[in-house]
């Protein structure tokens, strides 16, 4: 009679799987409790307990029990203010930046930047070699460059993750699927790395995380929980911020706006569609706008920083060309406010250096109307980040995990092939 089960056992077991949920409930809580102290903390250094206690509206004591946690494992620590005056003397809270240190790399077309950053994002060491397009000596070079930033990590604390921001699509396995213009397929630099390191490795497409960074880093005022970063370069990168998380579609290669097309009749580009939305907005469209009104000898062909330049000189033709140039970037930036709209749109990349004509050009096209939207409440505006957005995102992505609370998502229950079963009638 081993199977035989008591009705006694039976409830038991009910009682034990709702104390299971009852606990996964709490722990859920503690752990939303734990992340917004340690943001509110990151944020607002030097704070207090009481100060946080009553931004986020709970008891002292719930907040000093998460504390003395944190505390105990180092990842804050609490100074005594200088006592100004009689009273009582508040004691400040700081994130203990040596609790564990990232390495954030920022793979670029011509270069590939380290750096090493504490708990708290401050970069310690910085380091840059040439990017290699082909993949097993890039992945040599990329591994001899790490060792001594790992030493370096482990020698102070430890090493907790290493964030990777590259140019191309990269799917949710974290494989670089295609970097286009590095000739990059199906590389699997996390598997190498995780392999060599034995750290989590978090790859990101360089917009993506040049997005995160914009929600990362704590002097950036405005840009509001909700925005889509546009990198516009040699094409037009996208990344996509939703309620303060990157969005990445269903198999992680959302914001492929560079290929949206805004005209079909126009020149052809790159992926084999005509008039994609980068063929017509970026650099090198802009040059050819300028070419288009002033012939020029081939072979000597101007930056886009000449271009601007001479545009900021009063020079009409290269000022007409960054007009034109606006007004295509207009176009497809009213398709991303009419499709998701955002609170923000961040433009970044050399042409904001021309954003006295591009922003003047956007605001005019954009006034126009967006059906549906009240385009006062949304912002366009240029980057305000100081630093490189591609490596403050590659360090944010290996960091970001301990600022961020759990997610909560429904679960659709996939089907499932049930046997058929005969149902008992009920007796009435
Ligand atoms: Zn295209």
């Amino acid at each position: 009679m081993a199977n035989r089960v008591s009705m006694k056992q039976v409830a038991q077991r009910k009682l034990s799987k709702s104390n299971e949920l009852r606990s996964a409930g709490q722990d859920t809580i503690r752990r939303i409790n734990q992340t917004m102290v340690l943001n509110y903390i990151r944020y607002r250094s030097p704070i207090s307990r009481a100060t946080i206690a009553k931004a986020m509206g709970l008891q002292r004591s719930t907040v000093s029990v998460i504390m003395d946690h944190l505390i105990q494992k180092r990842v804050v620590y609490e100074v005594r203010a200088p006592s100004a005056s009689r009273g009582r003397v508040p004691y400040f809270l700081y994130l203990n930046p040596d609790y564990l240190f990232v390495i954030g790399i920022d793979v670029g077309l011509l270069q590939t930047t380290f750096a090493l950053s504490d708990f708290t994002g401050r970069i310690l060491l910085q380091e840059g070699i040439a990017t290699e397009t082909n993949v097993e000596t890039f992945a040599g070079k990329l591994v001899l460059t790490l060792k001594p930033f790992v030493e370096s990590a482990r020698s102070r604390s430890r090493l907790d993750g290493i964030g990777i921001a590259v140019p191309g699509l990269v799917d949710n396995s974290g494989t670089v699927r295609l970097a286009p213009n590095l000739g990059w397929t199906n590389f699997d630099i996390g598997r190498i790395l995780s392999e060599e390191f034995g750290v989590p490795i978090y790859i990101e497409n360089v917009s993506k995380s040049s997005a995160l960074a914009h929600l990362w880093q704590t002097d950036i005022q405005g840009v509001g929980r909700n925005y889509v970063y546009v990198y516009v370069n040699q094409g037009i990168g996208t990344g996509l911020v939703f309620n303060g998380r990157i969005h990445s579609g269903f198999s992680g290669t959302a914001g492929e706006f560079g290929h949206m097309v805004i005209d079909r009749r126009g020149p052809e580009c790159n992926c084999g569609n005509h008039g994609c939305w980068e063929v017509m907005a970026d650099n090198r469209a802009a040059l050819q706008y300028y070419y288009e009104r002033v012939p020029h000898n081939p072979g000597k062909e101007l930056t886009i920083e000449e271009l601007i330049g001479l545009a900021n000189q009063g020079n009409l033709a290269a000022r007409e060309a960054i007009q034109e140039t606006a007004e295509c970037l207009a176009i497809g930036i009213g398709n991303i406010l009419v499709g998701l709209n955002p609170e923000c749109v961040i433009l970044d990349g050399e042409l904001t250096k021309a954003w006295n004509i591009i922003g003047e050009v956007i605001e005019k096209n954009l006034a126009r109307g967006v059906p549906g939207l009240e385009r006062e409440h949304v912002r366009i505006i240029p980057s305000p980040m100081k630093q490189k957005p591609s490596l403050v995102g590659a360090i944010s992505l290996a960091l970001c995990g301990h600022f961020a609370p759990p997610a909560f998502h429904f679960f659709r229950v996939p089907s499932i092939e049930a046997e058929p079963i005969e149902v008992p009638a009920i007796a009435k």
